[in-house]
């Protein structure tokens, strides 16, 4: 039995309270606690109606801005929570961290902090506390959602059970959903936009990149180039050291596109995208030479994307508009409907997993493990849409893992440095079932 203090009321964080409630044998009671105290107390009649005539853990709501630090740690003080889980946004991470330790109480969040003027994220903020939430006797577990969350579940997994080494990893995340606005966002606007509006980039360890290395062309090239001319998709690309160890290699945005045939949804665009979790795998598979994130995105998406940054509408630096200033992107995402909303209007299902290459006991191995999520089943189960529902459950999961004892390594901690096991097992129980396959169709 544990008390948790939920931080945010949007989207993901209804459904990780939705499912604690679910879980009330675990979450015997839950502080949510976000900006908007209406949203919070929104979000608490939904359950208690939801879930009427079922035990359910005593829910408090509260009004904080988590990026005051003084006041984040007085309200930890005072609940005592036996963990913090910030489902708000990233760029409260550090502060919420901060507050943790002062108020000496572990940790778990579902996206990297980003600095909210630069549209930008790493680990090397977040990696930074590690000494202090060792020292504390703290666990923070950082980036348990989906995509970073249960796809370095799924490559801990694969490590433990199939491969002696990994070599590559493609991270594939489809979504199929169609919510019938010709343009809305799936998660928080503004981060969404920052993220896909990004230069592209896929990760190389540092024996891929040293001048004169040679990689393997891509499709319709014959032979290998040495870097770092040309990279092995044909796209010209320039590298920046990762932060602790590798290459990233940076294309223009959406420069590298593939299709892919998804089960249970079909075929779909995809295109490479920078990604979280790449850091930490390159840095903690065995043997890994290269990660990439691919995405699938609509045409009408795109465009709408490619227009509005066209005109300015994703700055994220402050212009003057009739005396006062505004961020561009903070305007536009008043304007979008919010992710929250689109639940009872999507169709269709999302596929995100893993596709492994590596080797066991002297011999190649393929491994494919993922997960189809279907959108109006999540509506009809939370109220939400599947891609809300496919980050939540597994924050959800990963504050269990952590009340139960499973996920308590001091420090602060990426979803591929626990034991996968556990939370292989509860994703199959919570809504998200996984399968996989060892002859799966590759991308080139
Ligand atoms: P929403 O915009 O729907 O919700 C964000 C919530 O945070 C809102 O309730 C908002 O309050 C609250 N909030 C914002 N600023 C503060 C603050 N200073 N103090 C307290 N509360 C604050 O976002 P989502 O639910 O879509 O996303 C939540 C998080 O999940 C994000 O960090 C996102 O990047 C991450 N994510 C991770 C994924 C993964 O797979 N790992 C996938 C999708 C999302 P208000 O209601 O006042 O706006």
């Amino acid at each position: 039995m544990a008390r948790v203090m939920l931080i945010g009321a949007g989207g993901v964080a209804g459904v990780a309270a939705s499912k604690m409630a679910q879980n009330a044998d675990v979450f015997s009671e839950l502080l949510i606690a976000s900006r908007t105290k209406a949203r919070c107390d929104a979000l608490k009649q939904d359950i208690e109606s939801r879930y009427a005539g079922r035990p359910l853990p005593i829910i408090a709501t509260a009004s904080l801005d988590a990026m005051d630090v003084a006041a984040t740690t007085a309200m930890i003080k005072e609940y005592k929570p036996d963990l913090v889980m910030n489902i708000a946004l990233p760029y409260q991470d550090l502060a919420i961290m901060d507050a943790c330790l002062a108020a000496d109480v572990s940790y778990l969040d579902t996206a990297n902090y980003e600095p909210p003027d630069d549209a930008h994220f790493e680990y090397s903020w977040q990696w930074a506390y590690r000494e202090k939430f060792e020292k504390a006797g703290l666990t923070a577990i950082l980036g348990c959602g989906f995509d970073p969350g249960v796809t370095q579940v799924f490559s801990a997994y694969a490590q433990k059970h199939y491969f002696d080494t990994i070599e590559t990893l493609d991270i594939l995340d489809c979504n199929g959903g169609d919510h019938g606005y010709p343009f809305a966002t799936n998660f928080n606007p503004e981060i969404n936009i920052r993220e896909v509006s990004a230069k592209g980039s896929y990760w190389v360890a540092d024996s891929e990149h040293s001048v004169g290395a040679s990689v393997p062309l891509a499709r319709g090239h014959v032979g290998r180039v040495t870097l770092p001319e040309l990279d092995c998709h044909g796209v010209p690309v320039e590298y920046r050291k990762a932060f602790d160890k590798g290459w990233w290699v940076e294309t223009a945005p959406m420069a590298i596109k593939r299709v892919y045939n998804f089960d249970e949804v079909g075929e779909k665009d995809m295109y490479l995208l920078h990604h979280e979790e790449l850091e930490s795998l390159g840095c903690n598979l065995k043997g890994i030479k290269r990660i990439r994130f691919f995405m699938t995105f609509g045409q009408s998406y795109l465009t709408h994307l490619k227009c509005l940054e066209n005109v300015g509408m994703t700055r994220i630096d402050p212009v003057k508009f009739n005396g006062v200033e505004i961020v561009p992107i903070q305007f536009l995402r008043a304007l979008l409907p919010d992710p929250a909303s689109l639940g009872p209007r999507t169709k269709g299902k999302t596929n995100i997993g893993c596709i492994f290459h590596g080797v066991k006991d002297g011999k190649p191995v393929d491994y494919y493990v993922y997960n189809v999520c279907d959108h109006q089943a999540c509506y009809a189960e939370v109220g939400s849409q599947a891609i809300s529902y496919t980050t939540g459950v597994p924050a959800m999961i990963g504050a269990k893992m952590f009340l139960k004892g499973k996920w308590t390594a001091k420090g602060v901690h990426t979803c591929e440095e626990f034991d996968p096991d556990p939370f292989m097992a509860e994703l199959n129980k919570q809504g998200l079932p996984w399968k996989e396959t060892f002859n799966p169709v590759k991308v080139d």
